[in-house]
Order: structure tokens, then sequence, then C-alpha cells
């Protein structure tokens, strides 16, 4: 069953995930009378993801924010630690590091992908650095041979914040499966969703004891249910991430067709990109691009404008043809706890340029192809005029 759109209302630029099996789901978990965490659902989450990602083991979470929370306590990060990560991107991926007392050193994106630029990575390192946090933006890979080349040869950890990035892949190996940990989002605005959830990867197994005692409140009782211990204590710190057995439920539908809905989000991205080529062509707009040896998942599809209040304008003109189109990420370094927290290592040439221009189209499982027409047809008008 596809989700339902109507053509009178104004396209929304997302409607939550939605595939129709997810009541009946739900609906099982209510029935074996098991709704709080590590029930049946989450079990059958976590090996799913650990079939679709290859990642030695993979929890499910209340969020990737939470995901990332437990990435920084097992990195160990300390006061006075720095990491390194982008400062186009989401506030979580800083949150998580600066509530364990670190700095964040921000380094400027590419503007092609919108990810951290590799080569700016090494001149940002200093005695304090513990680790690097690249950001998957749109789902599309970071230049991870690069980053994991970098982080080796100055012993960091790679967290790596792929919360847009399930389903998608660097040259072959899926993203989120290239650093010490990795960090997915089901929030209701990416691909798949539980509501408000996540998860973590785990890639080395030297952390998957400890991920677990994190998870659970600081306690060994994943280690009691399998009968490991003959009763489980208070053993570490940690706080409360696992999810309810009924938002794991809801997931479990949608992870089961994840082929369906990437397939559904990329034919979508497709025709998106095929009506607005000839835009591009014509210099007037910038459209995606996906490296060479990235497949990507389709999680959001973006224009560039020439400049700043081009984008308002653009962002009226399809408000008033009935089209949602938004746009996102105020550079970290200059929010308010980026500057109390945080630094930007280097020049500002393209975050704060590139991200004034970036305008994100509706997308999302289902959208309807005389919608996605219209939205194109909008954005063709305007630049007729
Ligand atoms: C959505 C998102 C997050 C936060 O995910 P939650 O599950 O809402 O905590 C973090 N980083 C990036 C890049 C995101 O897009």
């Amino acid at each position: 069953m596809r989700q339902e759109e109507s053509v009178n209302y104004m396209i929304p630029f997302n409607i939550p995930p939605y595939i129709g099996t997810e009541e009946e789901k739900i609906g099982e978990a209510i029935a074996a009378r098991k709704i709080s965490g590590d029930g049946v659902f989450t079990k059958k989450c976590n090996k799913l993801l650990e079939q679709l990602t290859g990642a030695k083991q993979v929890l499910l979470t209340t969020s990737c924010t939470h995901a990332l929370e437990m990435g920084a306590i097992l990195a160990d990060i300390q006061q006075g630690d720095e990491v390194i990560m982008p400062s186009y991107t989401f506030c979580s991926t800083a949150d998580a590091f600066v509530m364990r007392g670190a700095r964040i050193v921000f380094v400027d994106v590419r503007p092609d992908t919108m990810n951290i630029d590799e080569k700016l990575i090494e001149e940002a390192i200093t005695p304090q650095t513990k680790a690097i946090a690249p950001v998957h933006y749109a789902g599309v890979g970071c230049e991870m041979d690069t980053i994991m080349d970098i982080a080796q040869r100055h012993g960091l950890a790679v967290i790596e914040d792929d919360a847009q990035g399930l389903m998608s892949r660097y040259k072959g190996k899926p993203l989120g499966t290239f650093g010490t940990l990795g960090c997915i989002s089901f929030h209701e605005t990416k691909n798949y969703s539980m509501g408000e959830g996540g998860a973590l990867l785990i890639n080395d197994e030297d952390f998957t004891e400890r991920a677990e005692i994190v998870r659970e409140k600081g306690t060994d009782r994943s280690k009691y249910y399998r009968g490991e211990v003959d009763k489980y204590r208070w053993v570490d710190f940690g706080s409360s991430y696992l999810p309810s057995e009924l938002n794991a439920a809801y997931l479990y539908a949608q992870l089961e067709q994840a082929e369906m809905i990437n397939d559904d989000r990329l034919a979508s991205w497709n025709r998106y990109y095929e009506r607005l080529k000839a835009l591009e062509d014509k210099g007037v707009i910038e459209l995606p691009f996906v490296p060479e040896g990235c497949v990507h998942n389709a999680h959001m599809f973006y224009i560039k404008t020439k400049d700043q209040e081009e984008r308002e304008r653009l962002i009226d003109f399809l408000k008033k043809n009935d089209v949602h189109a938004v746009f996102h990420y105020v550079p970290l370094h200059s929010a308010p706890a980026g500057l109390k927290y945080g630094r930007f290592h280097g020049e500002d040439r393209f975050t704060t340029k590139e991200s004034e221009r970036l305008l994100r189209l509706p997308m999302y499982y289902g959208l309807t192809e005389s919608n996605l027409e219209h939205i194109c047809d909008t954005v063709k008008e305007f630049y007729k005029q």
C-alpha cells in the first residue's frame, strides 16, 4: 500500500514513511505482552540491520543523538579532548561530544557533496584530538579511505554520523561500517522510521560488551538475559538508550521492505534529476553530486540557487504554488553554542556560502509522479521569469 496524497493541499516537504503493515506488527508486540525494550522486535531489527550493513553488532537506540552519545562514551571522550567534524551538520553531531566535555573543531566542507573536506582534516589535528566525526550528508559517503588512513596514522577514533545513510555505500561497503562506530537515525524525517529512534553500529568487537552495558543504565542485564550471569548488577555508568518494542515493531515493518522503499525514493530522485538537468546545463542551478564509488539512498533532493536572496524568492514562489520546500543547517560554528563549545579551523570558504544556497525539495516514500512533475514545473517556471 502506498501512502495517499491529495493534490489539493500543499505538497508537504516530508511524509513519515508508512507502508501499511506497521499496525499489524505493533499489534503483535502488544499481544506478546512485552512492550518495553529488547523484546522480539528489537532483536529482529538488530539482526536485520546487521544483515543490511554487515556491522559486527547493531543495537537499536532511542535516537541517533543517543547513539552518538553512546559513541562518545565508548570512545572515552574526556574533558578537553577535541573532536573534528563539519560545521554543516545537525547539532546532535556536536552535542554528543560536548556533553562529555570535548571541544569541537569544525572543518570546512567540500562544495560538491557538502561533506567534510577530507584534505583539511589532518592540519586540524592537535595533541588533544581524540576523534573524527564525519557526516554522510544526504546519504552520500564521505571520502572514507582518506579519513580512515588519517585516523589510523594518528590513533583517532572515527564515529560516523550516518543518520541519513542507511542503504548507502562507499566503494561497495555500507556507510556506518568504516569507523569504530556508526550512528543511524530512524526519526520520522529519515528514510526508515520508528517515530523517534536510531541504531548504533559497532564495528570493533572491543566495544560490544561495554555498549550493551552503557545502553542498559550501566548494568549487565543483557548478559543476565542470555543466562551468562545469575543476577544483574550496576557495573558502569550509563543511561537508558533502548527503545520501546512498540517503536521497534513499527520500524521492523519498514526494514522488511527496505529495498522497496529505497527503490521508490531512488526513482523519485532520478526523476527530479532528469527534469531539472536542463536548468543545471544552462548554469542556472546546481544539482547534487554523487562521486564515483558512492551509491546513495535518495535521502534528499536538493538544488543550489545563485545566492540566499534567490533561494528565499524561490521558496516563496514554491509556497504560492503549494509546494513546501525548506533549507537547513545554519552552520554550527556560527550558532551560539558553536561559538561557546567549538572553533573553526582554517578558512570558512564553503560552509557558510554553500549552506545559504541550498534548498531541499519534497522527498519522501510515495511521492507521486504528478506531484513531482508539478514541483519541477514550478521550479522551471520560476527561472523563466
Ligand atoms: C537526523 C539527524 C541526526 C539526529 O537524529 P535523531 O534520531 O533525531 O537524534 C543527527 N545527525 C544528522 C546528520 C541527522 O540528519
